[in-house]
């Protein structure tokens, strides 16, 4: 070891995965090739972007390429590129002693049944060198730093040293694997050449395959030898010639190293090629390229803008969702890119809105400057051009995989959340993000149904689309809200995610129809006119009734009026027209940082709905016309507003009270003594101020 030389331990996750890589026992160990290769088109990426304002970054070496060099002597494979390079600092921090999410995440997946080629996708695609070397070394050099060497054995540690040993590389990086004994066939030309074809076809720089041959050459006997083994410079051999052989020169023949190398990857750019010629394996191969992604793509779109401006492009949208996509902090490598097919950023947020952060591709523009930065790409007026038809032919994309069912079902439920959230942020195209919508409804609690299929069963009197929001399907299928919907005919739809109440409150409408929620005031139901009529006159009725409840209640309750919307239940609490429904009142309960000075206006002005046809209303409309002071009266409200709470998707603001006036009841039901249950019980202290009449109004009822 130098007195150069500098140790670390590996973060503690690195170096668990790293011992995970090592020891688990898998044979598609050539991927590591691709990320070893993907690493080094990254750097050259890097280098050729700050090239682009400023030129001299390329003074330390302007070819830009991947070579492969495998060295069977010595059991070594090394790629190195003429990348940007890493400085010290950044082999310390980016290999090994800093966690990326993706660590753990990759790890995770791994013991879930993941797959270890998924490597790339969680940002740890260096340590699956680890496959197939026993050690490795990262020879770097970047502009800003001298040359330096990266070596681990895994085991826990590395070292970085100054290099004072290797020829200089200018710039970039040379990665040095020590292969292990079994896994030498990775040094064979062919095995390379079929692992880049198979996986590293669209890199767009050159790979090159370096092979070193020893040539046997015959020489003059009186010709200084020497052997040369410096791959650059070829020895100048002389024709040996016969006749000069038989003059008496003697000829020896010597061993020489020569190195040949030899581009792999020669296709161009897929997306300057015409689509009619681009078989869909090459979409997926250049989808895996482009992603890391080890499925390929659910659907793809290929196409190019002319006119004013021109620009091509790919997009595509995968299978799943990737693991970490609404981790908002995590730059995406979603769309790269292109100025006349110079690549310039793979994390432009401009290009595409962050509801679609799912869609990948490339495009390639004709009329943006090359060296456009990053701050005035935002202003810039051809970006916004590109974004708005990015958008446009992504959604045609969705469209075209709605067309098939069980497409679409994958679609949904890996992205039916970015779809909800641009119904919320994208005024201009959410008629159109509406179509995508799928729901659950009362007709329909198997498969879900859009809002276009929802109309085709409305029946003709309907006019508008109810739907009922809430916490899960379970707790929102037999609402009281939704009695008289379902005794009319009226479809509902079930909205369960919490994100369903925000894009809806925006939607507002689709194809002309409002979005009624049916847990808020104001529902007219297409009520005839007998019906109207019918409910007036019971409004009359029980008008006592109502008033004596509101009383009771006081604040609790903005009003308290005759229902149209339940059939059975006795009663339900409905909220606001503009304010918050239960259900979104229960979410923003639930938001620890929310700004509570919003929830006194926004929480829900409740109103209470008495049902006339109910049992337990109408005897209690008897009781109140007997004798409106009945002290019974008073506790069963609170017992039926409590309820309500519960049934209307409220959560309860003083269960104890609660639970006490139904240990009341069913003591009551029991026929316990009451004086003997209180011995038994705990000294209880009187639950609350809102505690209406003492122990002994429960005896009233019967
Ligand atoms: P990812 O490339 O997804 O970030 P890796 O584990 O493959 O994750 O690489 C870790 C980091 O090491 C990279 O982000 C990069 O900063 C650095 N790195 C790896 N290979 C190279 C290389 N050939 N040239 C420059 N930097 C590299």
């Amino acid at each position: 070891m130098s007195a150069q030389t500098e140790s670390f331990g590996f973060q503690a996750e690195i170096s668990q995965l790293l011992d995970l890589i090592i020891n688990t026992f898998y044979s598609n160990k050539e991927i590591f090739l691709r990320e070893l290769i993907s690493n080094g088109s990254d750097a050259l990426d890097k280098i050729r972007y700050a090239s682009l304002t400023d030129p001299s970054q390329l003074d330390t070496g302007k070819d830009l390429y991947i070579r492969i060099t495998p060295d069977k002597e010595h059991k070594i494979l090394s790629i190195r590129d003429t990348g940007i390079g890493l400085t010290k600092a950044d082999m310390v921090n980016n290999l090994g002693t800093i966690a990326k999410s993706g660590t753990k995440g990759f790890m995770e997946a791994l013991s879930s049944g993941a797959d270890i080629s998924m490597i790339g996708q969680f940002g740890v695609g260096f340590y699956s060198a680890y496959l197939v070397a026993e050690r490795v070394q990262v020879i770097s050099k970047h502009n800003d730093d001298e040359q330096y060497i990266w070596e681990s054995a895994a085991g826990g540690t590395f070292t970085i040293t100054l290099d004072t040993i290797n020829p200089p590389l200018g710039r970039g990086t040379e990665v040095r694997l020590f292969m292990k004994e079994d896994q030498l066939e990775y040094l064979e030309e062919k095995k390379i050449k079929e692992i880049v074809k198979k996986h590293s076809e669209f890199i767009s720089y050159p790979i090159q395959l370096a092979v070193t041959k020893e040539v046997e050459k015959e020489v003059e006997d009186d010709e200084e030898e020497e052997m040369k083994t410096d791959d650059e410079n070829k020895p100048k051999i002389e024709e040996v010639d016969e006749e000069e052989e038989k003059k008496g020169k003697k000829v020896k023949k010597i061993k020489e190293v020569e190195t040949v190398t030899e581009e792999l990857n020669k296709t161009k750019p897929i997306w300057t090629r015409n689509p009619s010629e681009i078989s869909q394996e090459e979409y997926a191969s250049f989808y895996k390229s482009l992603t890391n992604d080890w499925e390929d793509h659910l659907a793809v779109k290929h196409f190019s803008v002319e006119g004013q401006l021109e620009f091509k492009a790919i997009l595509y949208i995968p299978k799943r969702a990737p693991f970490d996509l609404f981790e908002s902090k995590k730059k995406r490598n979603n769309i790269k890119l292109y100025v006349r097919r110079v690549f310039i950023m793979d994390d432009c947020e401009d290009l595409i809105p962050e509801y679609l952060n799912f869609v990948k591709g490339i495009v390639d523009s004709e009329d943006l400057p090359l060296n456009i930065s990053r701050e005035t790409l935002q202003q810039n007026k051809i970006l916004k051009v590109i974004r708005k038809n990015l958008v446009k032919k992504t959604l045609d994309l969705i469209t075209e995989i709605s067309e098939d069912k069980d497409n679409f079902a994958k679609f949904w439920e890996a992205f039916g959340k970015n779809i909800k959230l641009g119904v919320h942020e994208d005024a201009q195209n959410r008629s159109k993000l509406a179509e995508f919508l799928r729901f659950y409804s009362t007709k329909s609690t198997d498969e879900l149904t859009s809002l276009k299929d929802y109309i085709t069963r409305m029946p003709e009197v309907q006019k508008n689309i109810y739907y009922l929001t809430g916490e899960s399907l379970a707790a929102v299928k037999e609402s009281p809200f939704l009695e008289t919907l379902k005794k009319k005919g009226f479809e509902v739809l079930l909205l369960v995610d919490p994100i369903d109440e925000y894009a809806i409150t925006q939607l507002k409408e689709f194809d002309g129809k409002k979005l009624v929620c049916v847990s808020k005031e104001g529902l007219e139901l297409e009520e005839t006119e007998e019906e109207k009529a019918e409910r007036e006159a019971e409004s009359a009725k029980f008008q006592d009734l109502c008033a004596t409840v509101k009383d009771a209640l006081g604040d609790r309750v903005e009003k308290v009026i005759i229902s149209n919307r339940i059939q059975d239940s006795p009663c339900v609490l409905v909220t606001g027209q503009f304010g918050w429904s239960s259900n979104m009142e229960r979410i923003m309960k639930a938001q620890a940082l929310r700004d509570s000075s919003m929830s006194s206006y926004m929480a829900s002005k409740k109103t209470l709905e008495l049902n006339p046809k109910n049992p337990i209303i109408k005897e209690l409309a008897a009781k109140v016309k007997e004798d409106k002071a009945d002290k019974s009266v008073r506790d069963l409200t609170f017992l039926l507003f409590e309820t309500a709470l519960l049934t209307s998707g409220f959560t309860l603001d003083e269960p104890a009270s609660f639970a006490k006036r139904i240990y009341r009841m069913i003591a009551l039901g029991l026929d316990v003594d009451e004086d003997e249950e209180v011995a038994h019980e705990a000294p209880a202290a009187e639950a609350s101020t809102s505690e209406p009449a003492g122990a002994s109004a429960m005896e009233e009822i019967d």
